[in-house]
Order: structure tokens, then C-alpha cells, then sequence
């Protein structure tokens, strides 16, 4: 059965025959989605194609959930020590054998993530809308038992449950929308690497990531297996940095590139650092949100060993500022990697001016200083997510005075057809006077500046 995305319809208003299709789609694909492909990538690659390298690592067997039984509500974000309320009380219940060893560990959580929704059936009740999407459906489905721990198993509103549980508004094509919002295919010199800004790219190291996040700007390649970690193709993006004396800055991304064995992600650096123009790298990763398990003492070494050496991480919503995310962003702040967050504003989860303070507040008590707060680009599937330009002009309005400066991200769209990030702001601006500037602070109240306006060249000679 086709189950691909609605992608060359063009119709002016927003496509609404999924319901028909899911209809007639849902009776041949319900079965298929009792089988499940749950076997880590390591054993499904040779080590050098795997973006994982468990090779060596001893395999556990996925351990079948016990029957969900109804739990008391508690706060998604109180915690004491090293783990929320939460987090506890999910492992007490679907993992009760699991060991502290086991559950700390990534490579346990990335051989037991959650990849199908017969398995996701057994964690949450899901809703209509979660349980019509076919399981084909562009993005692969794929959360970590870490991140399925913050979700709210009653709530099909939940605001992380929203971010990576696939619905079936995934399969509506709003105008305006496309599998490649950016432009970033035809901005690609060589396979998985994009050129965009005059001095610096953008090197797509894989298409892996341990949790996909369902409004993803790559969605149409990640977890396709489209974008190969390989040496040969990391070689051939190396060369095109190598002979591009221009590119002064590389942002490694993908997939997550912290998906990638602590080995093969140093051999990528250190080959970027024998390159005498690279003068900083970036790391984009989500890994600390929704696999913080991963950021370990050996990985942090060899990360330090590659200053300057910078990272942008994702960050959503502020139940992702746990007590296991705020020390993985505090190894990564120890070993000296300034930090920067993205965030991405989307309806129904973000898209609040006390939720985004919320978060905002958490990343810098997690030593993490808000960057960049997008407008959600618009990729096939993705009306659901989308706020109105008016929504985050009045959150960045609502955060600018109220709150310290660095809690302020700078709130961008990225231009659709590859123009790259432009920023948007508020307008405090009311006007010139021929003495002074006319404004308005974030009180609404008005200021002049004196900032005379030059004279006309006629005026001058009189
Ligand atoms: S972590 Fe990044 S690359 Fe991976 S699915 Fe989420 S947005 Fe896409």
C-alpha cells in the first residue's frame, strides 16, 4: 500500500482526505504493525556503516512491559535527586528488573527504544489521532524509554507526547509546505553537506537520531538511511572543507552526530582539526533531551581535546530539564563547550509566553544560554505544529524587559528556498522626530533618544 505523505497535492486549502484514506488504509496496515524491528543498529550494520558501533557490547534481550495499571498524577517536573518523580515511578512500573547500571547506560536505552506503536500501545493509551497513523509514514516512530518516562501516558496533549508521539495530522499537506522547506538539496556540494552561508557549512554526519521529533526540518532523510555515516562520504565532505579556504566554521549535524561511538566522532574531528581554516566546530544534538545517559565522562575528554569546539542543543519544552539532562549539560559546561539552545515554537507546546519562560529559565540554570527560537519551517505534515509570526513576536515581547537578557533567544524564520535564518523583533520603534528617536520600552511606555536627523545638504548652505 502507498503510505507515502500527500506530497503532490497542491489543492489551495488544507487536504482533508486522510480520513478516507485512513480508512480504507488502517484495515491492511494494522497488522503490520505488530511487527516490529526492534534489533539495535549495531547488529543490523557491519561496525563501519553503523552510526552506533555497539560492536563488542553485549546485547540484552528487550524486556516485554508489564500490563500498564492506572498511576496517581504526579508533576512531570518535580523531582528530588537524580531523577524525577516520574522517571521513578515509570521504571518502578515497566522496568521494575532493570538495573541503575542498565537505565544509566545509552546503549541500553538505544537498544530498547520504543520503534513501533504496537510496543507504544503498552506504554500509553493512545488516542484516535496517535493510533490512525499508518506506521510507514515518512518519519520512523522512535522514542527512548528515558524520554518516554517525562510523557504522560493519559494525555495525547502532553506537550513532549506531542513532539515525538506521530498523529495523523502528519499526513496533511497545508500550502506552502515541502519535503525541503530550505532548499538544502540543491545547496549540497557533495552528499550530506550543505553550503549555504559564505563562511560556513553544514556536514550531515548521519541520518540517526535516538528519538525523532515529529515537526523535524530533515524528516523527508532522517532514519531513512539516506544520509550514510561512511567514511568514504565523511571523506568526500572533508575534501570539499579542505579546498574551501572560505569555511571557517563546521556544524556537525544530521541525525544527532552524538548517536556516533565516541571513536568515529573523534576521527571526523580530529581530521576537521588538521584543517588549518576550520577555526571552530559545532556540534548540533538533542542527545542531552532525550538520551542524556549519553553524555559520558570519556565522551566529554575526548570532546575537550577539539576547542574551540561549540554546541547547539535542541531543547522543546522545560519538562526536558531534568535532573539526568542538567548534568549531562554540566559535563558538557565543565569541559569548557559553551552552550547554546534551539528551540523550536510550536502550537500546543511551546507556544505560550509563561511555558517558553519556563523553559527558557531552565536552560540557563542548566548553564545552557538560549540561542535561536525558530518559527516552525514548513515541511510537509507540519500545519498542526505551526504558530502565526504575530505568536512569536508577542512571546519574544513577553520575555524582552520581563526577564534577564541572556533567557532571550533571538526568535528567526528560516526562508523557505534557502535564504537562510532572518530575525524578527518586536517593534519599539515609534518614530523620529527631527531631534530625537521615538521608542517604546517593554512597559509600553515612550522614550526619546536625542539622535538628530543630518540636516538636508540645502539647509546646511543657508
Ligand atoms: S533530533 Fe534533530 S535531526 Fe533528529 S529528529 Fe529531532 S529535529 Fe530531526
Amino acid at each position: 500500500m502507498n503510505v507515502k505523505r500527500l506530497n503532490n497535492m497542491t489543492s489551495p486549502k488544507m487536504i482533508c482526505i486522510w480520513k478516507e484514506k485512513m480508512n480504507n488504509n488502517q484495515k491492511a496496515a494494522r497488522p503490520n504493525i505488530l511487527v516490529e524491528d526492534d534489533k539495535p543498529p549495531s547488529i543490523r550494520k557491519s561496525e563501519e556503516d553503523d552510526p552506533l558501533s555497539l560492536a563488542g557490547e553485549s546485547l540484552r534481550s528487550l524486556l516485554t512491559p508489564t500490563p500498564r495499571i492506572p498511576e496517581k498524577k504526579t508533576s512531570l517536573v518535580s523531582h528530588h535527586g537524580k531523577t524525577t518523580i516520574k522517571t521513578k515511578a515509570f521504571r518502578k512500573k515497566f522496568y521494575p528488573l532493570i538495573s541503575d547500571k542498565e537505565w544509566n547506560n545509552w546503549q541500553w536505552q538505544l537498544q530498547n527504544r520504543i520503534q513501533s506503536h504496537e510496543k507504544l500501545s503498552r506504554f500509553l493509551t493512545l488516542s484516535q489521532e496517535e493510533t490512525l497513523v499508518n506506521r510507514t509514514s515518512q518519519l520512523p516512530l522512535s522514542i527512548t524509554p528515558y524520554y518516554l518516562s517525562l510523557i504522560s501516558p493519559d494525555d495525547p496533549d502532553h506537550p513532549l507526547r506531542k513532539c515525538v508521539v506521530p498523529n495523523v495530522n502528519e499526513w496533511l499537506q497545508m500550502p506552502g509546505e515541502s519535503d525541503d522547506p530550505l532548499g538544502e538539496d540543491q545547496q549540497s556540494p557533495v552528499p550530506g553537506l550543505v553550503h549555504r552561508y559564505p563562511d560556513r557549512v553544514l556536514f550531515l554526519l548521519s541520518d540517526f537520531c535516538s528519538t525523532y521529533c515529529r515537526y523535524c526540518t530533515r524528516s523527508r532523510v532522517v532514519g531513512h538511511g539516506t544520509i550514510h555515516p561512511s567514511r568514504v562520504r565523511w571523506e568526500k565532505a572533508l575534501k570539499y572543507i579542505e579546498k574551501t579556504p572560505a569555511v571557517r566554521d563546521v556544524l556537525l549535524s544530521g541525525g544527532d552526530p552524538l548517536t556516533l561511538a565516541d571513536d568515529r566522532l573523534e576521527w571526523v574531528l580530529s581530521r576537521l582539526r588538521q584543517i588549518d581554516h576550520v577555526e571552530v566546530i559545532r556540534i548540533g544534538t538533542k542527545v542531552p533531551a532525550v538520551l542524556p545517559q549519553r553524555i559520558t565522562p570519556n565522551l566529554v575528554k575526548m570532546l575537550k581535546k577539539y576547542h574551540p569546539l561549540w554546541m547547539s542543543l535542541h531543547f522543546t519544552h522545560a519538562d526536558e530539564c531534568t535532573p539526568e539532562t542538567a548534568k549531562a549539560c554540566a559535563r558538557l559546561a565543565d569541559a569548557g563547550i559553551p552552550l547554546g539552545s534551539q528551540t523550536v515554537l510550536l502550537k500546543g507546546i511551546n507556544d505560550s509566553a509563561k511555558t517558553m519562560a519556563s523553559l527558557m529559565h531552565g536552560l540557563m540554570k542548566m548553564r545552557v544560554r538560549p540561542y535561536y527560537l525558530y518559527q516552525c519551517d514548513p515541511i510537509t505534515g507540519s500545519g498542526h505544529f505551526r504558530t502565526s509570526i504575530e505568536k512569536g513576536l508577542e512571546i519574544i515581547r513577553s520575555l524582552r524587559g520581563f526577564t534577564s537578557g541572556y533567557a532571550v533567544p533571538t526568535y528567526v524564520v528560516d526562508a523557505p528556498g534557502g535564504g537562510g535564518k532572518i530575525p524578527l523583533m518586536p517593534d519599539y520603534i515609534q518614530g523620529h522626530t527631527t531631534d530625537n528617536l521615538v521608542m517604546i520600552n517593554y512597559e509600553n511606555r515612550t522614550f526619546l533618544y536625542p539622535d538628530p536627523v543630518s540636516a538636508p545638504a540645502e539647509d546646511v548652505l543657508k
